[in-house]
């Protein structure tokens, strides 16, 4: 049975009954068959894509409108769980006056139970800088809440929201009398404030799971079909607690974020099956055997490791050089742990930054490949955000994956220069060069952000950027660093055939091609005949994951 689901819970049978999409204006990703007009689904497979005016029979039909549709974008890098508790709970990264606080935490007592705590929220992300700003106009405001704003509204909702940067917090009424402590304005500050974190009570299950869904919801709301995640270890369990209620409505590749998860991997299975043609162990909706870990810190916080100190830099060299979070600034050690992982059979996708950090991830891969002997890894640089001039020949040949983030483009040219200066940003995001030398793109959100900016799971956010290289409000004219501007076309196949071929299965997804599972989205908005200030403005008709309807818009 074809099913929509809208924004309800989806009921989905397994059946082999057979859908056709017809009158569309279909770009599948696949070169030998470019465009087509119609698609047949059997099943949760793609079994006949074509042209013309006659159609297969089928057991239903949907017409297309003539609406651009598109292979189901492929999220190469989101942290789902974040994503969910940050949108059933509260965002506050925009917030930087009272009114707006008042009205966000609000919004959030309506959708949470009573009783339930109000966390986090990382205010005044976006207080010097507004978001859509290049970089001009820097604010001068030093906002910060107070409970007074808030007490009358959440009598039954305790509140410990946080800053940005995690240097001050404000607690509600009802949550200083749980914590005991006595406060005017309810700002909390270091030990008390790191204190009173840790009495925060765990999640419940039914709060992870009621996020959970929240965040598959958005997926199909954006087109996305697949997202490559990297939550913690417990959210397996909610996936296959929803996959055994056939509620999973988005394909899950799932990465543990810690380098010492490998043998808990290597025990379980989660490893690469490294036959003739690689692919990643689970079944088609869930994905394992890639873990991922980190070289170096970010830009932002002046902690990403490049060869030179930043432009702008006023600390001590040795904060600078950034550590290797899990290890201490241990390198052999953390060298030996991926050699180990490499061998054990599981793929490997390392944080990296800074152009030192990145470099020191090719030495790796060199050593692997002498060690454990040369194979078709697809090592993943995950951001690669900033590469030495001398390393991009590096990339030749070497199925290297480039796990970026376009939107991170758009977002961080507000204060990148003024980082690392002029000459090291022509090899920022530098996605042009990359595909150039042979490297292989994997696009991704990085939803829902940093604690410091907010990166929607929309992809066509992700392709704006590929393509223009400007904020959402089109600056700067030109694009920054337009050099680095790619293809529409480039940009679709990396978040769609780039991404599946990141976690092994681009024999399996994305192109809309006979034999693919049948994951595809269909958009109120032809990309290819519009200009890009358009694509934001985009909205998706339906999402179609395993030939059934996981979204409609209505
Ligand atoms: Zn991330």
């Amino acid at each position: 049975m074809l099913t929509a689901c809208g924004n309800s819970t989806v009921t989905t049978e397994t059946s082999t009954e057979s859908v056709l999409l017809f009158n569309g204006k279909v770009w599948t990703g696949n070169d030998a068959q470019p465009w087509a007009n119609w698609v047949l689904l059997e099943g949760d497979k793609v079994s006949k894509v074509g042209s013309g005016n006659v159609y297969p029979a089928a057991d239903q039909q949907i017409d297309l409108k003539g609406r651009l549709t598109l292979p189901g974008f492929n999220d190469s890098h989101v942290h789902f769980s974040q994503a969910g508790a940050l949108l059933l709970g509260i965002n506050l990264l925009d917030v930087n006056d009272d009114a707006a606080f008042i009205n966000r935490v609000k919004e959030t007592t309506e959708r949470l139970p009573l009783g339930s705590w109000i966390t986090r929220g990382d205010w005044g992300a976006y207080e010097a800088w507004n978001m859509g700003s290049e970089g001009s106009n820097r604010n001068q405001q030093d906002w910060q809440p107070r409970r007074t704003l808030i007490d009358d509204l959440t009598p039954d909702h305790p509140v410990l929201v946080t800053k940005y940067d995690r240097t001050e917090g404000m607690a509600n009424a009802i949550a200083l009398d749980y914590l005991g402590i006595e406060s005017k304005d309810g700002i909390l500050k270091g030990d008390i404030l790191t204190s009173a974190l840790r009495q925060i009570p765990e999640s419940s299950f039914e709060r992870k799971l009621a996020e959970s869904k929240r965040a598959l919801e958005e997926c199909a709301k954006w087109g996305v079909t697949t997202v490559q995640d990297m939550s913690p270890l417990d959210r397996v369990d909610i996936y296959k607690y929803l996959q055994d209620r056939d509620s999973l409505i988005t394909r899950i590749n799932f990465s543990p974020s810690r380098l010492s998860e490998i043998y808990n991997m290597m025990n379980q299975g989660w490893v690469i099956d490294w036959g003739e043609n690689p692919s990643p162990a689970g079944d088609d909706y869930i994905t394992f055997g890639t873990v991922k870990s980190h070289i170096d810190g970010i830009m932002g916080g002046r902690t990403a490791r490049f060869f030179e100190p930043y432009a702008d830099n006023t600390i001590e060299n040795y904060m600078w050089r950034g550590g290797w979070r899990e290890f201490s600034k241990n390198l052999p050690e953390f060298k030996k742990m991926l050699i180990q992982a490499d061998s054990g059979g599981i793929q490997l996708r390392v944080h990296a930054i800074g152009d030192e950090a990145n470099s020191i991830l090719l030495d790796v891969l060199d050593t692997l490949d002498q060690v454990n002997g040369a194979k078709d890894r697809r090592f993943r640089l995950v951001h690669a955000q900033v590469i030495a001039e001398q390393d991009f020949e590096r990339f030749a040949g070497r199925n290297i994956i480039a796990e970026v983030q376009p939107y991170h483009v758009t977002d961080d040219m507000r204060w990148m220069e003024e980082r690392i200066g002029h000459e090291r940003c022509k090899g920022a995001y530098a996605f042009k060069t990359l595909e150039d030398a042979g490297c292989q793109l994997a696009f991704g959100s990085d939803w829902p952000g940093t604690n410091a900016s907010y990166y929607p799971i929309n992809p066509l956010y992700g392709l704006y950027a590929a393509v223009t290289r400007q904020t959402v409000n089109g600056l700067p004219e030109e694009g920054w660093f337009p050099e680095q501007r790619i293809g529409l076309e480039s940009a679709i196949k990396a978040y769609t055939q780039g991404s599946a071929f990141a976690t092994f299965e681009e024999d399996v997804k994305g192109q809309i091609k006979e034999g693919m599972l049948a994951d595809i989205t269909v958009i109120d908005t032809d990309l290819f005949e519009t200009e890009p200030a358009a694509w934001l403005k985009a909205r998706f008709d339906y999402t179609i994951v395993g030939g059934k309807v996981v979204y409609e818009r209505k």
